[in-house]
């Protein structure tokens, strides 16, 4: 099974990407994750993306469709995908088609989280993850059982995102509006596009989506 998942930055879309990964054994698929981890190594890509990331604008779509064909590459996707983060923009969509067809990848589900603008600013801003296991807290809404353990692995390390500062947060906003927000159409008019309520709690939001997946 592969799917996408759509909708603004603090949507939950790392959250639920990283259920489906626990609960059905799809590989998650985020370019912001690789375009981090090519930013921490310094690779050419990490170079090219790094001044652009930090201001909350988008990466080239020629540098992320680059890094999502590589990545189809992996034996692992045959376990099926999670896209998290891509497409972002409707070229990345219609590259994404071409690279789907090409490799005879079928995408199965579309699924749009969606949330208001209030609410993901309240949710980014507070937002911070284990550095080792990746699970996500929050410093109004989920903090680890015990102050400062994570509780899933126990590390005493966690890290927040460079990019998750107000006006990075609002740069990333207006390029979600400005690019992201078309393929809503785009996969609502191919058919495909399906919808749960991105406000409801992390739980709530998972039973929608399974109810999609069957
Ligand atoms: P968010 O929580 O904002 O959705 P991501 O981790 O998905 O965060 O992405 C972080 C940043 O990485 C984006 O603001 C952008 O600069 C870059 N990025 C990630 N995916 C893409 C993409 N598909 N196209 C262009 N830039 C991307």
């Amino acid at each position: 099974m592969n799917i996408i998942l759509l909708g603004p930055p603090g949507a939950g879309k790392g959250t639920q990407a990283r259920m489906l990964t626990e609960n059905r054994g799809l590989v998650q698929l985020s370019t912001g994750d690789m375009l981090r981890a090519a930013v921490a190594a310094g690779t050419p890509v990490g170079k090219a993306a790094d001044a652009v990331m930090k201001s909350g604008g988008l990466v080239g779509d020629e540098i992320v469709i680059g890094v999502i064909s590589e990545r189809l590459d992996q034996p692992d996707v045959k376990q099926g995908v999670i896209f998290d983060g891509f497409p972002r923009t409707l070229a990345q969509a219609d590259a994404l088609e071409k690279l789907l067809a090409d490799k005879g990848i079928a995408l199965d589900s579309v699924i749009e989280m969606s949330v208001d603008d209030e609410v993901v600013v309240a949710r980014i801003a507070g937002r911070y993850t284990c550095a080792k296991c990746g699970e996500g807290y929050h410093d109004e809404s989920k903090q680890p059982k015990t102050p400062g353990v994570c509780d899933k692995c126990g590390s005493t390390d966690f890290k927040r995102r460079a990019d998750d500062n107000a006006d990075a947060v609002k740069t990333r906003l207006l390029a979600y509006y400005r690019e992201t927000s078309p393929l809503i159409g785009y996969y609502y008019a191919k058919g495909r596009l399906q919808s749960v309520d991105g406000l409801a709690d992390i739980d709530e939001v998972e039973r929608q989506i399974s109810a999609i997946l069957g």
